[in-house]
């Protein structure tokens, strides 16, 4: 998945719960695996207390009676704190009841009366005995550890008891095939769903547990080729873990198939998981209507009762039922269409190749396409009818990917077909499906005012899902705590693909060294997580999908990649596609495979693990005395006084340390030496006097480098001197890890502002990024402080350095991709700041365009710049407003919702906010973004933080807890607050929300910058006023 919905991938966040009260589950008993293999008695349930039922997860969403229903919902109020970490509100009905709209249902009077006193009695009884450390509960009370006992089991919601106990799915029972019918109804937004599943059972059993989320299940029957006919099962719901267990009438024997049949019903969701609903307005403004599925990570199971686990791979037929008019996509090609009722017809797809759940889709809708086929496949690109014209560009381009990676990973495209789907509402960026790739519309359609980078855009997310039909589809990580094996994977191929196919696409090798520059900064956090890591709960599975897992994971790739050499590791990568083809994998087998190629010259296991299974990266300290080099590693930290640490002396990273001096032959460098120990010396092999030493060339490693002090200086004089003498990548990476050591006191501030002085001659869009990144943090720091004199002082900082090169700029989209893009960045930071005559002249054109009621064109890179200038009068702001409500094009209308949000008046910020997460006017999809960007500015940044506060309830249903869209809403609503007050308010709300859930990782991260910047400020301010 892609789940980074613009191009901008910087506020992802790095922090782990690691550990909070409710890590420790209580103990329960694996029935399954106990002997007897019988299925539950009614007889058999032991008496519990109220409060344990609580405590052991007794508790679901079932339907109730009325007159159990007071009762019910206090115990579920009561439980709410210690459940919905693990349940959560993934959908709309798990944890508390919500109507179809999302909001919850008020209690009752009654309800609250009884609630009230229930509360108090149960509350106490809840923290005795929680508060015993390591209870479990049994009829004869709370037993420490290891005494031996009888265990109370999960209760169903019928009040039986549940034979499983555990979130991941017992292993007796696999799927091996799903013949799927399904028929969504538009009119009544439900849909109605049979599925039938052969299973293969490995180990004796009574019972079939799977998953099934919000589904209402009619019906169940259980067959058998030795049974004759098939028998209905009863079936128990256990809704806290999305369980369900069909009991089967008689054992069911090991090596025998079985055939489980399930009807079923359900709603079309109105988020943007599972299922779900889609309505918009169509050119003769009737409301339409499509639907679309979003299953990765957990929402399989809210379609269909199914094993919704990765590794559970397995073949899937379906048949989708729909009004004739409207048109039907899945994974596979289309095999037949049939009528079955008035204006009905079934539409039926071939069966899949193995595969997990969570990429099947289905897209049910009114879609036109383009297609083009390519040595007997099918590339189809599918939009909107009025929308048809933008697709061009998308197909060309998945045309060009897929002849690539067939021929770089040397295996076939293994399907007849690939649709890449433009849905009008999509939470993430793209999702991977495979033969039936969805994107959100900005990532999939180019017209004619795409900027270069929108184009950019476009073609990473492409060759990101296509990459992914591989890795991940192909040969798919066993479970989610190796998630970087698909997405670290597909982000590597997506710059590299790029960087192969299309020579002319401007500066991909400097778009992946910023995101590892913003990467690392949340990976230096004492809070952030290995990249492989244990979870579980449904909340620890979709915060895994963070930039550790894809940027990291990338970026350890790239590592790898630079030290083994291009052929080695596309050899590598071949063997293990090839070993590993509709199986699923852990990281060891990555490098088992690494190693074949390596034959015993490196161990590439050994290597690699000190990487995925640590936190963080190294920090290398260098020394030199003439040619004699001292080297240390250690951990780099940015938290709480880390210049005062001494790193945990546990952390040791192997690291192909890389470097180049001044002399270098070319065939020689970069040197590569490996340092396997906490430090080392190593002697410079040259004939010439040393003048300057540069590690981590081109910042192909994943580690900064701090030097003594006259070692920077002789850098600083090299850049001053001849900046070409280092690349392009390498004089970025200075500026990083300069100012990246600035911010903890390891080098003085003076330093970092010093370096930065020979920008007057830089002419590389990479270094002045991450010049200008850097400044530009600073700048909004100081602003939002109110320190209007250092601000300006800031601002006169990066006049002196780059303001000739702004006033160069010539607003056209004249010169290559390169130049345009330059451009961009620069004119951006200009009006964005107020310098130069950048506003006036934006200003100026956005008058002319408006004047020609939108008719004139505008250069495509400056149009954001120009409509963001004209957001800035009341009738400018309403003109953008009426352009973006009747516009089609997608590319358009991003840069000028990004304009409108970047208002001054506050009444219109609110607005925005309010109306996107309503989802009409402007889609929720967009509401992330737009708190992005509101609380980047001066006047938005507080109300952004008070609107998060405000609608979180709302904001967690929809966009479900812990996911990248939550993840992105937190640290950015807060990553500009720097005072304690913040801080302390900060804390207080997320404490008051923990009788929700435990906090999010983001929270974590979130608090732990605020307290970064308040240091960072506590330490730079006097020299900032000294220097500037
Ligand atoms: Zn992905």
């Amino acid at each position: 998945m892609e789940p980074f919905p613009s191009g901008d991938r910087i506020q992802l966040p790095r922090n782990m719960i690691e550990n909070t009260m409710f890590e420790e589950e209580p103990d329960v008993v694996d029935l399954a695996k106990e002997p007897g293999l019988h299925p539950l008695e009614p007889d058999d349930v032991e008496y519990e207390p109220r409060s344990s039922r609580l405590l052991v997860r007794g508790l679901g969403e079932h339907e109730m009676d009325d007159d159990e229903e007071d009762y019910e919902s206090s115990a579920k109020l009561l439980g709410m704190s210690f459940m919905n970490r693990s349940s959560g509100l993934r959908n709309n009905t798990a944890g508390y009841r919500q109507n179809s709209e999302g909001s919850c249902s008020l209690p009752s009077v009654r309800t609250m009366v009884v609630c009230a006193v229930v509360l108090v009695i149960a509350v106490s009884v809840i923290m005795v005995i929680y508060l015993l450390p390591k209870c479990t509960f049994t009829k004869e009370g709370c037993h420490k550890k290891n005494n031996s006992m009888e265990l109370i089991y999960p209760l169903a919601t019928n009040g039986k008891r549940f034979p499983w106990a555990k979130t991941r799915l017992p292993t007796d029972v696999v799927p091996l095939r799903y013949d799927l019918v399904l028929q969504p109804n538009f009119t009544t937004t439900t849909f109605s769903g049979s599925v039938q599943i052969t299973v293969n059972v490995v180990q004796d059993t009574w019972n079939i547990v799977l998953h099934s989320s919000g589904l209402n299940i009619t019906k169940a029957t259980l067959s058998a080729v030795s049974w004759g006919h098939a028998k209905e099962v009863d079936f128990l719901e256990y809704p806290l873990n999305d369980q369900i267990a069909v009991v089967a009438p008689k054992s069911l024997l090991v090596g025998q198939n079985y055939t489980l049949t399930i009807n079923y019903s359900s709603n079309l969701s109105n988020t943007y998981y599972g299922f779900y609903r889609i309505s918009y307005k169509a050119e003769n403004s009737t409301q339409r209507w499509l639907a679309a599925t979003q299953f990765e990570p957990l929402s399989a199971r809210s379609a269909f009762p199914c094993f919704d686990e990765p590794a559970y791979k397995a073949t899937f037929a379906i048949k989708i039922k729909r009004e004739e008019q409207h048109l039907a996509l899945s994974n596979m090609p289309k095999k037949a269409t049939t009528p079955v009722a008035d204006g009905i017809v079934q539409d039926e797809f071939s069966a899949s190749l193995k595969m997990s759940t969570y990429l099947v889709a289905f897209v049910v809708g009114d879609l036109k396409n383009s297609s083009k086929e390519v040595n007997g496949i099918q590339v189809s690109i599918y939009a909107m009818p009025q929308k048809l014209d933008q697709v061009e560009y998308a197909l060309d381009t998945a045309v060009k990917l897929l002849d690539f990676y067939q021929k770089y990973f040397e295996i076939e495209y293994p399907l007849q077909k690939l649709d890449l789907v433009a849905i009008p509402d999509f939470q993430a960026g793209a999702m991977e499906n495979w033969g039936l790739i969805t994107f959100r519309e900005t990532a999939l359609l180019y017209d004619n005012t795409s900027s270069v980078m929108d184009k950019k855009r476009v073609t990473t997310v492409i060759a990101h899902e296509l990459a992914h039909q591989w890795f991940c589809n192909l040969v798919t990580m066993e479970w989610w705590n190796d998630l970087w094996l698909n997405e670290g994977f597909a982000t590597f191929m997506e710059y590299f693909a790029m960087k192969k196919t299309f020579k002319d696409m401007s500066a991909t090798d400097e778009d992946f060294l910023n995101l590892r520059f913003k990467t690392m900064m949340k990976d230096s956090l004492n809070s952030s997580h290995p990249i492989s890591l244990a979870v579980e709960t449904p909340e620890q599975i979709e915060e895994m999908f963070d930039a550790v897992s894809y940027v990291k994971g990338a970026s350890l790739l790239l590592m790898l990649k630079n030290l083994l050499k291009d052929d080695a590791f596309k050899a590598g990568i071949q063997i293990y596609l090839h070993n590993h083809s509709y199986k699923s994998t852990r990281s060891d087998d990555l490098w088992d495979d690494m190693n074949k190629i390596t034959n015993g010259t490196l161990d590439v296991k050994k290597l690699m693990k000190t990487w995925i299974l640590q936190k963080g990266f190294p920090l290398v300290t260098v020394k030199r005395k003439g040619k004699t080099v001292y080297l240390q590693q250690e951990r780099f930290l940015r938290s709480a006084g880390a210049e005062n640490q001494t790193s945990d002396s546990s952390y040791l990273w192997h690291i192909p340390l890389t470097y180049t001096i001044n002399n270098c032959s070319l065939h020689l460098c970069p040197y590569v030496y490996l340092l396997d120990q906490k430090s080392a010396t190593i002697t410079l092999n040259v004939s010439d006097d040393v003048k300057w030493v540069k590690f981590n060339v081109d910042m192909n490693g994943y580690y900064i480098v701090h030097y003594a002090e006259e070692d920077w200086q002789a850098l600083i004089d090299l850049l001053q001197r001849d900046p070409t003498a280092l690349s392009a990548e390498d004089r970025a990476s200075l500026i990083n890890n300069i100012f990246t050591l600035a911010g903890i006191g390891k080098v003085p501030m003076a330093s970092a502002l010093h370096l930065t002085n020979y920008l007057e001659k830089e002419n590389d869009t990479a270094p002045i990024t991450q010049a200008l990144y850097q400044l530009g943090h600073i700048y909004s720091l100081l602003e939002k402080r109110g320190m209007g004199y250092l601000v300006v002082r800031v601002k006169n900082k990066v006049e002196q350095l780059l303001g000739n090169k702004i006033k160069q700029q010539i607003w056209t989209n004249s010169g290559n991709p390169s130049e345009r893009e330059l451009r961009s960045t620069l004119l951006t930071f200009a009006c964005s700041h107020d310098m130069e005559s950048c506003s006036t002249n934006a200003a100026q054109l956005f008058k002319t365009w408006k004047d020609s009621n939108g008719t004139n064109s505008l250069p495509t890179d400056l149009m954001k710049i120009i409509f963001t200038a004209g957001a800035k009068t009341t009738d400018g702001w309403n003109f953008l407003f009426d352009i973006y409500s009747s516009s089609v094009s997608e590319a358009k209308k991003s840069k000028i919702l990004e304009a409108l949000a970047s208002t001054d008046d506050v009444a219109k910020l609110i607005w925005l906010m309010q109306t996107s997460l309503e989802g009409d006017i402007i889609r929720a999809q967009e509401l992330s973004h737009i708190i992005a960007t509101v609380s980047q500015s001066l006047p938005g940044h507080l109300l952004a933080w008070d609107f998060v506060k405000e609608n979180w309830e709302t904001l967690v249903w929809k966009f479900h807890r812990g996911s990248y869209t939550i993840q992105h809403i937190v640290t950015m609503s807060t990553s500009l607050f720097s005072t304690k007050a913040h801080l302390l308010e900060v804390k207080t709300f997320f404490e008051s929300k923990l009788e929700e859930s435990s906090p999010h990782r983001s929270v974590t991260e979130a608090i732990e910058t605020i307290q970064m910047n308040i240091q960072w400020m506590d330490r730079n301010l006097g020299q900032l006023q000294q220097w500037l």
